[in-house]
């Protein structure tokens, strides 16, 4: 028989994970497939045999009687789907979960890898949100990064979410690329808000061991900018989006007011979610599970019947999950709340423990919320981080 959860604990979102990309930019260590310059859903047998698995995942997932208010196709490149995968993934969503009329749809896309029929195709069935891997406007800065796209593909790609009249759609950059200058950042900071989308996201790089980037760059020397570049980089996007009337509600984005993206405030707030797809988290019934991050697993996994192994997370662990996902927001996290669900005298402790950092001024609490100030508590946020982590975590 079915297991009953409380209401809260009942996922309304969905995030499904598309692994497929025509290259590995050159930094990237997500879960991904690599299936050439040429290839997408309509050609790629690889791309149609893991739709039909996910598909399967899907139908086989427990689901708990509330529709889904949010779905966000993240990747990978989700815009090398063909329409009609599109179509029969979210079908099966519909009849398995139920999808709220007017749900936020989100799509990962990438310049130079879609055209008018594939976006019109998305538009109608349902994908109102997009997020548009823009990354850099500098040609340079791209080929240094790997990326498969040129600046003529951005301003394209741009034009067709125009045509489509798509109500939402973010553009992601990245600072900290080898060889980025501070100009190079204000430009593409420039560039990003004359086109004026809904939504940007903003990250720092991190060089990640394993990737091409961890072979050749050692974090702190030439041609990766400086710290002091970087944190030059972060406050001048502050000062440049919000100085463009955008909020910067969450450590790593900007909205205009109302354009916020509702599928990712799930994971801030930490309610739970069903994730799908090769590498996918879920959090449900306070238990987080990662899918094999390899094919061959993943696809094993799946044929096995989707065994969800995982015990219920600690307490303390929720607790710190709470902490670090709640102060990535602009608004930080209800005290009260916190209390609620953790006990006052733990409240108490955090408070305390903080001390240090409220004297600094990089944490506050302002209308009964704990938060990082911004841009400086934003900044030093792993730090802050890493001591809750190390004091809290035991
Ligand atoms: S497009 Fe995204 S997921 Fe694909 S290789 Fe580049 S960074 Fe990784």
């Amino acid at each position: 028989m079915d297991k009953k959860l409380n209401f809260a604990s009942i996922p309304s979102s969905a995030y499904v994970h598309i692994p497929f990309c025509r290259r590995r930019c050159f930094y990237c260590d997500f879960p991904i497939f690599v299936v050439g310059d040429r290839s997408r859903g309509e050609t790629s047998s690889t791309i149609s045999h893991y739709v039909e698995l996910l598909i399967q995942e899907i139908s086989i997932t427990q689901s708990f009687g509330q529709p889904l208010k949010t779905i966000f196709f993240g990747g990978g490149t989700p815009s090398l789907l063909a329409i009609d995968q599109l179509q029969q993934i979210l079908a099966s969503l519909e009849r398995h979960f139920g999808i709220v009329p007017g749900a936020e749809i989100s799509m990962e896309m990438d310049p130079g890898t879609f055209d008018l029929a594939h976006i019109e195709g998305y538009r109608s069935l349902g994908v109102n949100r997009v997020s548009l891997g823009v990354q850099a406007f500098q040609a340079e800065l791209l080929k240094v990064a790997g990326r498969s796209h040129s600046i003529a593909d951005i301003f394209a790609a741009v034009e067709l979410l125009r045509k489509v009249e798509i109500p939402e759609f973010s553009l992601d950059l990245i600072s900290g690329l080898p060889h980025q200058s501070l100009e190079d950042w204000q430009d593409s900071l420039f560039q990003a808000v004359a086109i004026a989308p809904t939504h940007i996201s903003i990250y720092d790089l991190t060089i990640e061991p394993g990737t091409a980037f961890g072979r050749y760059y050692k974090p702190g020397d030439r041609p990766l900018p400086t710290d002091e570049t970087t944190v030059q980089m972060y406050q001048m996007a502050q000062q440049v989006l919000t100085g463009a009337g955008y909020e910067h509600y969450e450590i790593s984005n900007y909205a205009q007011p109302g354009h916020q993206c509702q599928h990712n405030r799930v994971y801030w707030e930490n309610r739970p979610y069903y994730g799908f797809g090769m590498g996918a988290a879920s959090y449900v019934d306070s238990k987080r599970f990662t899918r094999p991050r390899k094919t061959k697993e993943y696809y094993q996994w799946v044929e096995a019947g989707c065994i969800v192994d995982c015990e219920v997370t600690p307490v303390n662990e929720v607790l710190l999950e709470t902490l670090m996902l709640g102060l990535r927001l602009a608004e930080g996290l209800s005290l009260e709340t916190l209390g609620a669900e953790f006990g006052e005298k733990k409240v108490e402790d955090i408070h305390q423990f903080l001390q240090p950092y409220f004297d600094k001024g990089w944490v506050e609490v302002i209308e009964g919320r704990l938060r990082l100030s911004d841009p400086q508590g934003f900044l030093f946020s792993n730090v802050v981080l890493a001591e809750l982590f190390a004091e809290f975590g035991e």
